[in-house]
C-alpha cells in the first residue's frame, strides 16, 4: 500500500469516527430534549394542584430528582407565611437556609442566567453557596421567569450529589438551567391561580372556589353513594359560621382591629379542621366550611369544637385582648338536602336559628322539609 492510499483510509476513518460522534450527540440531544418537553409537561399539569403550593414543589423535586439521579433536590423559594423579602429552604418543615430575595447571592443567580456548581463562577464565595454546600447541595439553577425584557427570580432549584459516579457534564448542566425556566413559569401560574382562589385577608379560600369545591363534593358523594346507593351513604356537612355583633368590633375598635380579628377566626378554622375540610370566607364575616365524608353528629361536634376555640381567642389591639363569639349553621348531606342548593340554604337556616336563640351556639338543620 503506498502513502497517499494509507492517508485516504486514515482519513475516512476519521470521517466515520467524527460521524458516529455526531450522530450520538446528536441522538442524546433529541433524548434530552424529549425528557426536558415530558418533565414540563408534567410539572404543568401538576401546577394546579388542588392540595396547594406545597405539594407541587415536593413533586418537582421527586421528578429531578429522579430525572439527575440525585440524592437531594430543593426548591429554594419566598416562604408561603407571606414573608417575601427573603427566599427559604425549608427541610422537614424547619428553615435550613434563607437570604436575602434581592441579596448579593440572588443577584448572582440572575446574573448565572443557567445552572451553576456552587463550587464554581459566580456564587462560590458567597456565604449562601457555602452554607448550601453544608447542606450536601452542589448545584444550583436560578428559576428565572421574563417579563417585558426583565429577569425576576421566583427562587433556586438546588440539587445534591450524584447516585452515579459520573460527572454533571455541560449539557447536563444546560437541561437542568432550562428546567429552572420551565419550573419559574409553571410557579408564577401556580401562584397566580392561589391569589385567584385565596382571599387576601384571612388566607382562606374564596367565595368562587367554595362553590366550585362545593359542587365537586355533593357530585362525588352522589355518584358513589348517597341518595342512589342506600347500602352505602357518602356524608358531605357544611358549616355555616357567622361573626356575633362583629359590627361592634368595628365601631367600638375601629376597622383595622375588625381585620386582626377576621384574621385571628380565619386561623381557629384553619387550625381545628381536617386537612381533607375546605375552609372559605362565603362573605364578609361569615365562612363556610365544607368537610367531605363527615356525618352529622361528627359536624357538630367540630362545629361546637370551634365555637369554644374562637370564644376562647383574643386578638391584640394595641395591648387590649379583643374576643368574639360566633354563631354556627350546621346541615348535611344526604340527611338534610338533596342537592347543592338545598344544603346551602339548610345550613343558612340553621345558622340564622342560631343568632335567634341568642348567638353563640351550634344548630343543626331537622332533616329534609320536603322529603
Ligand atoms: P350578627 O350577630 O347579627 O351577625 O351581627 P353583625 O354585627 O355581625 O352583623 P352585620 O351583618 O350587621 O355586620 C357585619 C359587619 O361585618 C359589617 C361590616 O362592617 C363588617 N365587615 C365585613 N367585612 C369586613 C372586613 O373585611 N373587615 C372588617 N373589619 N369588617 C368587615
Ligand atoms: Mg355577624
Ligand atoms: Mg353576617
Amino acid at each position: 500500500m503506498g502513502e497517499v492510499t494509507r492517508d485516504r483510509a486514515g482519513e475516512a476513518e476519521t470521517l466515520r469516527s467524527e460521524n458516529q460522534r455526531l450522530e450520538t450527540l446528536v441522538r442524546k440531544q433529541e433524548l434530552d430534549f424529549k425528557t426536558l418537553l415530558e418533565m414540563a409537561n408534567a410539572i404543568n399539569e401538576r401546577s394546579l394542584d388542588p392540595r396547594g403550593i406545597e405539594a407541587y414543589l415536593q413533586y418537582i423535586c421527586t421528578a429531578v430528582r429522579g430525572q439527575f439521579g440525585v440524592l437531594k433536590a430543593h426548591v429554594v423559594r419566598e416562604a408561603l407565611d407571606g414573608e417575601t423579602r427573603r427566599f427559604v429552604l425549608t427541610e422537614r418543615g424547619k428553615v435550613a437556609f434563607e437570604c436575602e430575595r434581592d441579596g448579593a447571592f440572588a443577584r448572582a443567580m440572575v446574573t448565572a442566567r443557567g445552572a451553576v456548581p456552587l463550587s464554581g463562577d459566580p456564587v462560590a464565595n458567597l456565604p449562601e453557596a457555602e452554607q448550601l454546600r453544608a447542606l450536601d447541595l452542589e448545584t444550583v439553577a436560578p428559576l428565572l421567569r421574563f417579563q417585558n425584557g426583565k429577569a425576576e427570580l421566583k427562587g433556586v432549584l438546588a440539587i445534591g450529589k450524584r447516585l452515579v459516579k459520573a460527572p454533571f457534564a455541560a449539557d447536563d448542566l444546560q437541561m437542568f438551567g432550562l428546567l429552572g425556566s420551565i419550573i419559574a413559569i409553571s410557579l408564577h401560574n401556580a401562584e397566580l391561580h392561589r391569589k385567584a382562589i385565596v382571599d387576601n385577608l384571612t388566607q382562606v379560600y374564596s367565595r368562587g372556589h367554595f362553590d366550585l369545591a362545593m359542587e365537586a363534593e355533593i357530585s362525588r358523594a352522589e355518584r358513589y353513594g348517597g341518595q342512589h346507593h342506600s347500602d352505602e351513604v357518602r356524608f358531605v356537612s357544611l358549616v355555616m359560621m357567622d361573626i356575633d355583633h362583629f359590627k361592634r368590633v368595628n365601631d367600638t375598635h375601629g376597622h383595622p382591629v375588625g381585620d386582626v380579628v377576621l384574621r385571628m377566626v380565619a386561623k381557629a378554622l384553619r387550625q381545628t379542621v381536617r386537612k381533607s375540610d375546605v375552609v372559605s370566607r362565603y362573605g364578609g364575616e361569615e365562612f363556610a366550611l365544607i368537610a367531605p365524608e363527615t356525618n352529622k353528629e361528627e359536624a357538630i361536634r367540630m362545629a361546637e369544637r370551634l365555637r369554644l376555640r374562637i370564644a376562647g381567642d383574643k386578638a391584640d389591639a394595641s395591648g387590649k385582648g379583643v374576643g368574639v363569639t360566633a354563631s354556627f349553621g350546621v346541615a348535611t348531606y344526604p340527611n338534610d338536602a338533596g342537592n347543592l342548593r338545598e344544603l346551602v340554604a339548610a345550613a343558612d337556616k340553621a345558622l340564622y336559628a342560631a343568632k335567634e336563640r341568642g348567638r353563640n351556639q351550634v344548630v343543626a338543620a331537622s332533616g329534609r322539609e320536603h322529603a
